[in-house]
């Protein structure tokens, strides 16, 4: 991987067509090590986030031990990276084989469930390999209602009475019991682990057993940019998320419980920034070489505003209208697909043109895990950059909520 001291230089440097993803390992080191100081528990990496090797490499090297995964492409994503890693298959609807080639080939212990089918499905292969089902940790997913941006409470989970029932069985059957929830994605409002630890103690408190650990999942807020024209939403730092979620851990006293997180986007936003050319300068729009199909699918859904920083092409001599002016371009993707327009627009000095780039900042979660070749485009230009995006001039660009009139 090329290295740079910033982005700015790497565009100017490369040139470049293409997107260009500038990985900063530093910062995602002390992000990571933010985030285990603060977590008074196991801390295991959502790997559907951002599953680059590079990344998972760079999170071995910050000293976690342990990933949450889903599939086969992540079991062996993981273990490419560390043959001692832990991993916890937290997916809680699984084929069989998947499961068989879990306890089989990865030797994967951990495992969530929120039916009785799954359970079927487990105790089969735990038969079938003959595997004592006490070296078997199983989490009971407990449905949330939650506060985030993106809310994923409505797709899995056990309603707590049934909850109940899920954990007394694998009691039974011999298995050590969890429970488990995930409250949603960049959540907005600290009530919302709290709400869900109270579920939890409400299934606890309902068990005839203890259980071996609880396990909040993720959601953890990253910081993103703000558009200047709203009014700032106030958001909970990370700072003030954890120490509330550790008061609220100790009040249904589950500090003596062995916890789990499984944070993604928190750790890994902040670590990569996306360089994107402007092909196409025409009136206020600003065609694009990367777009929701590729890079940005997360932020096309307008719920999160991305920092972005012009980086002017100086090959270009004479330019129209003052570069302290910021105005809002309307960014349409690479595709020809007509959907692949960014919901909110960026905010940008009116003198920005063809051929010019653009960096776009706190990019790493659910931008390049998400892109797809559609329509033959299929950025993968990794670069290295020494410099956080924070630390460079301040940032012009944002988005805003309003749809924009052509
Ligand atoms: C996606 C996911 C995570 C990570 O969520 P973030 O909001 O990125 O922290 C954690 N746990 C489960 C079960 C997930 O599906």
């Amino acid at each position: 991987m090329q290295r740079f001291d910033n982005a700015k230089a790497a565009a100017l440097t490369l040139r470049p067509d293409d997107p260009v993803y500038c990985f900063r390992p530093e910062v995602l080191k002390a992000d990571t090590r933010q985030f285990m100081e603060m977590f008074p528990g196991k801390t295991a990496y959502a790997v559907k986030t951002n599953g680059e090797p590079v990344v998972l490499k760079t999170l071995v090297e910050a000293g976690v031990t342990a990933f949450d995964v889903a599939s086969p492409g992540e079991f062996a994503a993981v273990r490419a990276v560390s043959k001692e890693a832990e991993m916890l298959y937290m997916h809680p609807v699984k084929a069989q084989s998947d499961i068989r080639l879990a306890l089989e080939q990865y030797g994967i212990r951990t495992i969530a469930i929120d039916h009785e089918d799954e359970i079927t499905k487990l105790t089969r292969v735990v038969r079938a390999l003959d595997i004592d089902p006490g070296a078997m940790t199983v989490f009971v997913r407990i449905q949330t209602k939650g506060q985030a941006a993106y809310e994923l409470s409505k797709k899995f989970g056990a309603g707590p009475a049934y909850a109940v029932e899920l954990a007394e069985r694998l009691n039974r059957s011999g298995y050590k019991v969890g429970i488990c929830f995930h409250v949603g994605s960049q959540i907005e409002d600290p009530d919302t682990y709290e709400r869900a630890l109270a579920s939890a103690d409400w299934v606890r408190n309902r068990l005839s057993f203890d259980i071996a650990g609880l396990d909040v999942g993720g959601g953890f807020p990253a910081e993103y940019g703000h558009d200047p024209n709203r009014k700032k939403v106030e958001m909970p730092s990370l700072g003030q998320i954890m120490s509330r979620l550790r008061g609220d851990i100790a009040e249904y006293q589950f500090d003596t419980t062995p916890l789990v997180a499984e944070p993604g986007r928190v750790i890994v936003a902040r670590a990569f920034s996306l360089i994107v050319r402007v092909l196409l300068r025409k009136g206020r729009r600003l065609y694009i070489n990367d777009g929701i199909w590729a890079s940005l699918s997360d932020s096309w859904t307008g719920k999160i505003t991305l920092p972005a920083r012009f980086i002017p092409d100086p090959a270009i001599r004479s330019r129209n209208g003052a570069a302290e002016t910021i105005v809002p371009f309307k960014v349409c993707g690479a595709t020809c697909d007509s959907v692949d327009i960014l919901s909110r627009p960026f905010w940008l000095p009116e003198t920005i043109d063809t051929g010019d780039w653009i960096e776009i900042g706190h990019i790493g979660a659910y931008s390049l895990s998400l892109r797809t070749r559609f329509n033959g485009f299929y950025p993968d230009t990794f670069v290295e950059v020494a410099t956080p995006f924070e630390e460079g001039d301040a940032p012009q660009g944002f988005a805003s909520l309003e749809t924009m009139a052509d």
